[in-house]
């Protein structure tokens, strides 16, 4: 079965004609020739809900990274990167366009961004580059939709699941015409169309995968690994599958890899499940917040030990792919970044990222740059943004850089910029065209970080206004904006002017 080739399938099932009418989702692949000179290939790695304050390679006091630790030893690594917003659209909608939520607008779930970054993002930006983005996260891949005109290959998010359409995508490994297969995809569900060589299909492929989800399950203590309820995926298979792809891409490309890994649910690896359990960790208690959420700290320290492990668990499979690639030379001409979307929260009586809230862990995320020929470590502690990654990217490729970008090039291919403010946005009731009344703006600036609450009804028809030191309390545990008030007022004054400057054009 598996040497048929997807013509002679489509053949079978009387599907071939209309499949070749459907609109070509990937397009040709031309001949492998390797980047060189300044022309270097971009590759993502971008782990979904990945908190820098839960890597031992930032200080956590649990060994989560330790491959992540030693393949530091030769990249630069960001101690003080912050997403531009807290869950996945906002958040990697600011990594693709290089501007914040109050500029792209995708303040919610399955949002679009406005309608003029279709032609400003990263993908359109590098238009000469083989443009290739795979993502677990359905979110990310309502953004992909938006932006596919600016994508060379597009990778179905069924590809890499284990149930909805994935056996069929896996017969056809070597297929690169992706189009045809997912019209017969859609085809073999419509039982009212009467394909009746499908529906045999669908329901041998049923079964081939229920058992294969059983057997893989033994693996997974706390159940497989899934999003959307019940598609399962393996992060295992996912990073041999794209491993395979990135050796035979043509270069220069940019790929943009989103691995849901670790986002709830936290099931890891039977390898790495139960090792933080007992470990004698006792996490600094903190009290609850206005908008805690009343989980206990017992299950909060219970749901951080399991997506710990999950950490680890993607530690040892990050540290496989970089092996892989560099097993297959393409590290010598790559530029690959390690980072995420958002973070994610176990204080406060608060879980997960969906909170207004931004607490470092939620919005302080990895940054590691993999530059090529880099041998030894550099440790930058300049605070940065996700907003940044697009005209640093660009710098480093000679390339004109986006004149609506609101990032700025990253140390060390600048200077750090002191008075820098970073940014991040929480706001998602606002309106696609209206001003932003309601949200958490966070801005952290040098060694201090303001939060400001406004329009929620929890107010009350006040704001909230705290500050911390990040250099001396990481923990963010003693609010001194009673204590400063000096220094209190001056932040807030910038922060309300940059509010009011993004929100004219919506008034
Ligand atoms: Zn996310």
């Amino acid at each position: 079965m598996s040497g048929m080739s997807r013509r002679d399938f489509l053949k079978l099932a009387g599907l071939a004609s209309g499949g070749m009418a459907a609109a070509p989702m990937l397009r040709m692949i031309s001949p492998r020739v390797p980047a060189s000179g300044n022309v270097r290939n971009i590759l993502f790695v971008l782990f979904d809900a990945f908190s820098a304050n839960h890597l031992s390679t930032y200080g956590y006091p649990r060994e989560t990274t330790p491959n992540i630790s030693r393949l530091a030893e030769r990249a630069i690594v960001y101690h003080n990167h912050h997403a531009g917003g807290n869950f996945t659209t906002p958040g990697t909608a600011s990594l693709l366009t290089g501007v914040l939520p109050w500029t792209h607008r995708a303040f919610e779930i399955h949002r679009y961004t406005a309608q003029e970054f279709a032609e400003k993002n990263i993908f359109s930006a590098f238009s000469d580059y083989h443009r290739i983005a795979y993502s677990h996260n359905p979110l990310v891949n309502t953004l992909f939709d938006q932006f596919q005109a600016s994508l060379d290959e597009y990778i179905p998010v069924d590809r890499l699941l284990l149930t909805s359409d994935g056996p069929i995508s896996s017969l056809f490994h070597h297929d690169e015409d992706v189009s045809s297969l997912s019209w017969a995809r859609t085809a073999k569900r419509d039982e009212e169309a009467g394909y009746s060589y499908s529906l045999f299909f669908s329901l041998l492929y049923q079964k081939l995968q229920a058992d294969r989800i059983k057997s893989l399950g033994q693996a997974y203590p706390l159940g497989l690994p899934y999003i959307r309820v019940d598609n399962y995926f393996v992060l295992e298979e996912a990073i041999n599958y794209l491993a395979a792809q990135v050796d035979g891409l043509p270069q220069p490309f940019l790929g943009y890899f989103h691995f849901i890994p670790p986002h709830s649910p936290y099931h890891p690896h039977k390898d790495f499940y139960g090792r933080f359990k007992d470990d004698g960790y006792r996490p600094i208690q903190k009290p609850e917040h206005l908008f805690t959420a009343e989980k206990t700290p017992a299950y909060l320290s219970k749901l951080r030990a399991q997506y710990d492990e999950y950490v680890l668990n993607l530690d040892h499979e990050f540290n496989r792919f970089f092996q892989n690639m560099e097993k297959a030379s393409i590290l010598e001409n790559t530029w690959v970044i390690l980072t995420s979307d958002h973070g994610e929260l176990f204080e406060r009586g608060i879980l997960g990222h969906t909170t207004n809230v931004l607490y470092e862990p939620v919005i302080r995320v990895p940054l590691m740059i993999f530059e090529p020929g880099r041998t030894g470590r550099l440790d930058i502690h300049t605070p940065t943004s996700a907003v940044d990654l697009l005209p640093t990217l660009l710098h480093l490729a000679d390339k004109p850089s986006a004149p609506w970008t609101e990032g700025q090039i990253l140390p060390p291919f600048v200077d750090p910029n002191p008075e820098r403010a970073v940014y991040t946005l929480e706001s998602r009731h606002t309106a696609k065209d209206g001003p932003i009344t309601e949200g958490t703006l966070s801005m952290v600036k040098g060694r201090y970080k303001l939060m400001y609450f406004f329009g929620y009804p929890e107010l009350k028809g006040s704001e909230r206004v705290e500050l911390y030191d990040l250099e001396t309390d990481r923990e963010e545990l003693t609010d001194l904006s009673a204590s400063q008030p000096d220094l209190t007022h001056g932040l807030l004054t910038e922060l309300k002017a940059k509010l009011d400057e993004v929100n004219q054009p919506y008034r």
